[in-house]
């Protein structure tokens, strides 16, 4: 299995596109900077099977109705945050991008629930940063695509809706157990 990361601006999200024998998918998909990745999947002819959002913020999501439709693939987000797709107010699109996202009608989305496996991962919901934030646990390879749950430095943010700021702490507290086993973290900037 192979990880590669892209950062995009302005924002320094990050996408991480991981290869294996069996799957190849995308965690998180922003906007700027996108030819990239792009030039990267058309150049190795690669077929993404599907796409998993750690939550449902614009700067991680921007990309997928473009995305989507010129790699039709599923998409796979928590149940607790699916409306963000389709809300600008909550994807936060609205105040903080010139124009507001909404998900594609015809877009595939199905939804994690918390102990949801895909492979490679298990899912666990770290609610706090937006209700329906999750962690995505590689326990074979120890590692962890945490979104917004953890930023770099250890901060975190729940300011914006959503947000709690109990929730944040019990969750970065349960991650924490991991990072005890060495886990490495992938966080979403
Ligand atoms: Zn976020």
């Amino acid at each position: 299995m192979q990880t590669q990361t892209f950062i995009l601006w302005p924002w320094q999200s990050k996408s991480y596109l991981i290869e294996s024998s069996l799957w190849n998918f995308i965690i998180d998909l922003w906007w700027e900077d996108f030819d990239e990745l792009l030039n990267y999947i058309q150049k190795t002819n690669l077929e993404i099977n599907w796409i998993i959002i750690t939550h449902g913020h614009y700067d991680h999501i921007l990309w997928l109705n473009k995305f989507v439709s010129l790699n039709n693939c599923k998409v796979f987000i928590s149940s607790w945050d699916k409306d963000f797709l389709y809300d600008p107010s909550l994807n936060l699109s609205k105040f903080w991008w010139d124009g507001e996202f909404i998900l594609d009608k015809w877009i595939e989305v199905q939804v994690l629930e918390n102990g949801s496996k895909i492979w490679p991962f298990e899912v666990k919901f770290t609610p706090g940063h937006t209700r329906g934030s999750i962690c995505l646990f590689d326990h074979e390879n120890k590692n962890i695509f945490t979104g917004d749950t953890l930023f770099p430095n250890w901060e975190w943010r729940t300011d914006l809706p959503t947000g709690d700021d109990f929730l944040i702490v019990k969750s970065i507290f349960e991650l924490s157990k991991y990072l005890k086993k060495w886990y490495k973290i992938f966080a979403g900037h």
